[in-house]
């Protein structure tokens, strides 16, 4: 037996020690304690291990009964134990027995000892187990004690994490840190994806925990952190980040934590307790992590994250590891795991290896989802704690329509994933079988289906659906995935390269629609209470002539003498369409006059998407060669409920009686005024608020790709006449409180529709 004492620094040279000694995993644990209990003068030391099934199993044990090892366990939240597992939390108590969470085990013989201290074993932010001293008299631990024991409670996560224990473990069970979980997020797109986890922003492996000089090791954790802030300075004193204010924000807040008193005081006082510099890096983390995932306010669970990630710059700078991109070389079916990134973040990787991306951020509208739906991929956001739950390399699952994520999934959800996905596949080889039929209804109605489109790389698949053209070309997202502002000829190529896919297919190519919540990263912008109503969109180009004129002019070369359209966003009153075609006139000149070939014909239309409008559509619609409703904007500000704000964006159906009364108000005046008008929100590519725009008459319905087969299917199969007459009468005066979505369903039931 070995009896020392003399703190926690000759603890951990101990523990250094016996994990290099030649011991079976038993043994060892069973030495280390004891080497605990001795050092720390206490009559017991436990250690419990999480298992999958969520009992908490007693280890290894000095001075609780031998025979209760690998015997006694606590479910979570049972017990002392229990609850500091349940909790991530320390409990220090001079009497145990007289807490209400006491749960006596009499094959333990606990109920001799009154002082009682135990500790959270973590990484992570996951508990992995718990450990615990107890002593037959009442006293109390000092903190000392207490921050010796989560010291040591750091090396033992490190040990649950990388030791095979599983063999020590009851046959059957695993330990937790390789339980399947699951998560509940928010739908960026549809589809299914099977794959590995990749971490975007990938952990840094801490190889030395256990300090040999403590001197050497603080000066190191100061070097670092010096270095550390000094990067933190130079990038909010440079140009590039002067953009968006949240990166700015981040920074500050960066800074602040950077030089936190408390927060350097805690990274000391571990090295003190004899850890390396960067394990005291992350034994201070998983305190950060614990709290962020007890954390129910979400600015602080904000700050906590943000602290999280300085923690990890830090270590990164304390290991070497620059965060190079050696992550993108991607295995087969990567699942990108990140709390959030930008869409050039995203266009970085390897597209051919990447099924899908899952963030812990992120509203479906965030640029970062639209580019994800562009490129094709399974995408789930707001999946919480996601991160801190995974590693490099873990199975995971991506239900994109419901939007829930499964991570480390069980052998009969894979297999039930994987039928869903050869159900998938035939219904894609179905839909694909109906791509050259004309889309026309039962009844005889024409619909043009048309596809949303942002990205060159996008529009091959026109071919694969068989859709009519682009209905509309989300011209921003060149400029949001770009480091600088694109220039004119960067422009020029992109739309060339985009008509010369579509070839005989018409583009409706949409002016800059930036500003809100698509901000571009290099520029600088004034803070904005609620971008979404602010400068921003043509608003915006108005305001700044010289980028839209550059636009337009790259669109005029672009058209090379070809028809060209052209679509203006976020209109609020007409005498801003009138000023946009003011621009054009004035570029379709300067074109002229240099001799280069103008479009063979150039349409100019109007968005409908602020509510405004609708008020003035006999002033602005003789002026407009088409019109194209943006549901998405128009639904926002109709409802004033923010799109991307998950809690009120569901509280109204786009196609309630209000909205589809809005929407119908356009489609007949579009009519009267015999103009064209799509469709082009969201609203078009979801097969039963499709049929209630046919339903008003509308007859072209721009979506993403992947919805074109789903619709065409719904076009085939419907006759529309009855269902335009009823639902019609029920937007007719006098007929409100009928629910438009109920009358609809009875529909899709009578005619037995593929919806
Ligand atoms: C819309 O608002 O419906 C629309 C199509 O534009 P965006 O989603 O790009 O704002
Ligand atoms: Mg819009």
């Amino acid at each position: 037996m070995v009896t020392t004492t003399g703190g926690p620094r000759v603890l951990l040279r101990q523990l250094r020690e016996t994990m290099a000694e030649p011991l079976a995993s038993q043994e060892r644990l069973d030495k280390i304690v004891g080497l605990i209990a001795d050092n720390m003068h206490t009559d017991v030391c436990s250690f419990y291990v999480l298992r999958d099934d969520g009992a908490l199993e007693l280890f290894a044990s000095k001075g609780l009964a031998a025979e209760s090892v690998h015997m006694t366990t606590l479910r979570l939240g049972e017990g002392l134990v229990g609850l500091i597992a349940a909790e991530a939390d320390v409990l220090n108590l001079d009497d145990a027995t007289s807490h209400p969470s006491f749960a006596y085990r009499p094959e333990t013989g606990e109920e001799r000892y009154n002082a009682f201290l135990g500790v959270p074993v973590l990484r992570a932010g996951q508990t992995l187990g718990v450990l615990v001293v107890q002593n037959v008299a009442r006293r109390h631990y000092g903190e000392d004690e207490t921050e010796a024991m989560l010291t040591t409670a750091t090396i033992l996560a490190e040990m649950i994490a990388t030791s095979d224990f599983a063999n020590l473990i009851k046959p059957g069970s695993d330990i937790d840190l390789r339980r399947p979980r699951m998560f509940t997020g928010v739908s960026f797109t549809d589809g299914i994806a099977l794959g590995t986890v990749v971490l975007h922003d990938p952990r840094v492996v801490v190889a030395n925990f256990i300090a040999e000089d403590t001197e050497v090791e603080k000066l190191r954790l100061e070097t670092a952190l010096e270095k550390m802030r000094v990067s933190i300075d130079v990038m909010l004193d440079h140009g590039d980040m002067a953009g968006p204010t949240d990166h700015r924000e981040i920074l500050e807040t960066y800074r602040m934590f950077a030089n936190d008193r408390g927060w350097v005081l805690r990274l000391s006082e571990a090295i003190d307790n004899g850890l390396s510099a960067e394990a005291a890096v992350e034994r201070v983390q998983n305190d950060t992590r614990a709290r962020m995932l007890r954390q129910t306010d979400p600015y602080i669970r904000d700050r906590l994250h943000d602290l999280d990630d300085l923690a990890n710059r830090l270590l990164r700078v304390l290991t070497g590891d620059g965060h190079a991109l050696a992550h993108k070389a991607l295995p087969d079916n990567a699942i990108l795991v990140a709390r959030n990134m930008g869409p050039a973040e995203l266009l970085e990787y390897d597209r051919t290896k990447l099924r899908g991306i899952v963030l812990e951020e992120g509203g479906t509208t965030a640029h970062v989802a639209i580019v994800a739906r562009s490129l094709g991929m399974v995408a789930v956001g707001r999946a919480q704690s996601i991160v801190s739950m995974c590693e490099t390399g873990d199975d995971i699952i991506l239900d994109g329509a419901a939007g829930i994520v499964h991570l480390r999934p069980t052998a009969d959800i894979v297999q039930a994933y994987a039928d869903k996905v050869r159900v998938t596949a035939k219904r894609r080889a179905h839909y694909a079988a109906l791509k050259d039929k004309p889309s026309v209804t039962k009844d005889g109605v024409g619909i043009t289906l048309l596809h949303n489109s942002g990205l060159v790389a996008d529009l091959p698949m026109l071919d694969d659906t068989g859709a009519a053209g682009v209905g509309l070309f989300r011209t921003e997202l060149q400029f949001m995935i770009a480091s600088k502002l694109p220039k004119l000829s960067e422009q020029t190529e992109l739309y060339a390269e985009a008509m010369a896919i579509a070839g005989d297919r018409p583009v409706v190519f949409r002016l800059l629609d930036i500003g809100g919540d698509k901000m571009l990263p290099y520029q600088r912008s004034m803070a904005e209470e609620n971008p979404a109503m602010g400068l921003r969109s043509i608003r915006l180009g108005l305001e700044r002539p010289g980028l839209l004129r550059t636009q337009i002019r790259a669109l005029l070369l672009a058209a090379n003498g070809r028809p060209l359209k052209i679509l203006v966003p976020m209109v609020t009153e007409t005498f801003e369409f009138v000023r946009t075609r003011r621009l054009v006139d004035k570029e379709v000149e300067r074109l002229r006059r240099a001799g280069a070939p103008l479009p063979s014909r150039l349409e100019l239309g109007v968005m409908i998407e602020v509510p405004s409008l609708l008020f003035e559509l006999d002033q602005l619609l003789p002026l407009a060669d088409f019109v194209s409703i943006g549901s998405n904007d128009l639904v926002q500000f109709l409802t004033a409920s923010d799109r991307a704000n998950t809690r009120v964006a569901k509280n109204y159906d786009p196609i309630g009686m209000p909205r589809l009364r809005a929407i119908r108000l356009v489609v007949d005046a579009a009519r009267r005024y015999n103009i064209p008008i799509t469709m082009c929100g969201e609203l078009a590519g979801k097969p039963l608020e499709a049929l209630a725009l046919m339903a008003v008459g509308m007859t072209r319905l721009s979506m993403g790709p992947a919805s074109v087969g789903p619709i065409k299917e719904l076009v085939l199969n419907v006759d529309l006449k009855p269902i335009q007459q009823s639902v019609g009468a029920a937007l007719s005066d006098g007929a409100d409180g009928v629910a438009i979505r109920q009358l609809l369903e009875e529909w899709i039931v009578r005619q037995n529709l593929p919806v």
